[in-house]
């Protein structure tokens, strides 16, 4: 597919009957983009009906006005366009809708198209030329095998014979969605200086740039991605006196007019009391809908503000500039957004997709050691349930990662944030495959709250749930012991804990089991069947989970 713009537009084509029209629309819905039917385009520039301009002007002016609909049409942006059956004859018509779209060819089997074409007759009248000749069927064969040959400038082929339009319609999603990714890894694979990864979900695609020293041309990159109004930073008063002259520097460079928002660090800010404190802001800012919220920190500010965003006017432009190790790979990715409640983290909140995610690994060279650690607890996490491959990178470079080498350590973030992007795509809403993202997390929420929060790290809590997770793989029978060994020492080589003292074993036990009864079902377990792969059990028995939680605990 080469370099053709194919997120820009989805063009349907096909013969008449095939619901082009229907589809487009309701394709349009799902994907918040803009619907073109270049039949209703050709009449409105016609200001009479396709039947009319035939009968007094001709045919060759009817496709000179498609022709200029269509070319037209196919130089938006994020629009689902519904073709005339013929719109494909002509080679500059095809060539637009192939250089600036994924072409999705509506197929219908000669007799479906006969039927349905009687069935409209009966219902809305008016005159079908291909039914008023003497043997229709033989002319839509004819016709149809006519048209083959251009038909096949499509990138996916739905046939609608046996198919609702809302299935039709999620046939086209399907292909639509295909192409993407078969586009982005051939993207990819052409150039080391495109994003590290996408993430494609059913209805938002975004980017996600990591690279050693990105900051300078995080300006580039939004002018880049369409945006054009006032980019209201907001960031934390550890990070933004480091980086905050940078990326506005950045920002005003490309041309782009900024403000700044600072609130403190630390997980108390993550609050409604916070976010109540910039939407004041962003009104007396006159914020309005084509500016845009950029998140310059960690996942706290991330959640933050992407909850502001998510909520402020209905939705802002979302822009993540995650800089600790936690936000890179785990955090900035997904749309997860929240803020804390008093008596519960994270549960207000909502799905909210950024735009664009920039991530400058150097950044990391002032995170603090602890922290630095507590996000190697993630990215192994991400090798452990589902790249067997990242898990020997992680053991052989450990050292190197763990001093920062701009290399290994750029690459191995590319890796752990490309394994989180996969997952989301394929997982929006935490529905199904996103919870082997919890790997580690039953043990871990546990230890959290029986630690009020306050004596481990999220990321050390996970990495004590990980050894805890990686001991009930092996009761049960599904994990070797040689790979839970191998699991211990690779998260021991980076400096993370594998168990924990003076913490009351029964506390932990008590607050898995309110997990439990919050989520009215039975707990999730996250296992390991080897380094690299995980599955989902609910049966694991109590006993061995009373006996693991109590040898993590141990002195
Ligand atoms: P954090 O944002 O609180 O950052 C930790 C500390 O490091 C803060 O003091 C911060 O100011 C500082 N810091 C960040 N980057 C720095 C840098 N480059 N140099 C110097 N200091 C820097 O914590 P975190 O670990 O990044 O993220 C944890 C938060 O993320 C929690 O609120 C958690 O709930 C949330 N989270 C969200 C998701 C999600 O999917 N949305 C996933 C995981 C965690």
């Amino acid at each position: 597919m080469g370099r053709r713009l194919i997120q820009n537009n989805i063009v349907l084509i096909g013969f008449s009957t095939t619901g082009k029209s229907q589809v487009a629309r309701g394709v349009a819905c799902l994907l918040e983009w803009d619907f073109f039917d270049t039949d209703v385009e050709i009449e409105r520039l016609a200001g009479k009906e396709i039947p009319r301009i035939f009968a007094e002007e001709g045919e060759a002016h009817f496709r000179k006005l498609e022709s200029q609909v269509v070319q037209q049409t196919c130089s938006r942006m994020h629009t689902v366009i519904a073709t005339g059956g013929g719109a494909v004859l002509d080679p500059w018509n095809r060539e637009a809708m192939s250089s600036n779209g994924v072409v999705v060819l509506l197929e219908a089997n000669p007799e479906t198209i006969h039927e349905r074409l009687v069935q409209a007759r009966q219902e809305s009248g008016g005159v079908r030329p291909l039914l008023e000749v003497a043997d229709p069927l033989a002319r839509i064969k004819d016709l149809k095998a006519s048209r083959l040959p251009f038909y096949s400038i499509a990138d996916w082929t739905v046939h609608t014979d046996y198919l609702t339009i809302p299935e039709v319609c999620r046939e086209v999603m399907r292909g639509w969605r295909y192409c993407q990714q078969e586009h982005s890894k051939q993207a990819f694979s052409d150039s080391p200086h495109d994003p590290a990864c996408e993430v494609i979900t059913d209805t938002r695609r975004y980017p996600i740039y990591i690279k050693w020293g990105l900051l300078d041309r995080l300006g580039e990159l939004l002018c880049q991605t369409g945006l054009d109004g006032r980019i209201y930073v907001i960031s934390d008063d550890i990070v933004y006196p480091l980086y905050g002259s940078s990326v506005e520097g950045s920002l005003r460079d490309s041309g782009l007019d900024t403000k700044a928002f600072v609130v403190s660090a630390g997980e108390a800010t993550k609050s409604l009391g916070t976010a109540a404190r910039i939407y004041d802001w962003l009104v007396e800012n006159h914020v309005e809908r084509r500016d845009t919220i950029l998140a310059l920190g960690g996942g706290m500010v991330g959640d933050l503000v992407g909850f502001v965003a998510a909520t402020f006017l209905r939705g802002l432009s979302l822009i993540q500039v995650p800089t600790s190790l936690v936000a890179m790979v785990d955090a900035s990715i997904g749309g997860k957004t929240a803020v804390n409640h008093p008596k519960a983290k994270n549960f207000i909140g909502s799905f909210y997709q950024p735009r664009l995610i920039v991530a400058d690994v150097q950044t990391l060279r002032t995170l603090p050691p602890r922290e630095l650690t507590s996000g190697w607890a993630e990215v192994i996490k991400h090798a452990l349930i589902l790249d067997a491959e990242g898990v020997s990178l992680l053991e052989k470079q450990a050292a190197d990662l763990r001093r920062l080498k701009p290399e290994a350590v750029t690459a191995a973030i590319r890796r752990s944030a490309a394994i989180k992007a996969g997952i989301v795509s394929e997982d929006e809403k935490e529905e199904g495959r996103r919870i082997l993202l919890n790997y580690g997390h039953t043990i871990a929420h546990g230890l959290e709250t029986a630690t009020n929060y306050e004596r481990l790290l999220h990321g050390e809590a996970v990495a004590i749930g990980m050894a805890g997770a990686a001991s009930v793989s092996c009761k049960l029978g599904f994990l070797s012991a040689d790979d839970a060994e191998r699991q211990q020492t690779l998260l021991k080589k980076f400096d993370l804990p594998t168990r924990c003292s003076n913490v009351d074993h029964k506390a932990v036990l008590a607050a898995m089991e309110l997990d439990k009864k919050v989520q009215a079902k039975a707990i999730r377990w996250v296992l390991l069947t080897s380094l690299g792969q995980a599955s989902i059990r609910s049966d694991v028995p109590q006993t061995i989970v009373r006996e693991v939680v109590g040898q993590l605990l141990e002195y």
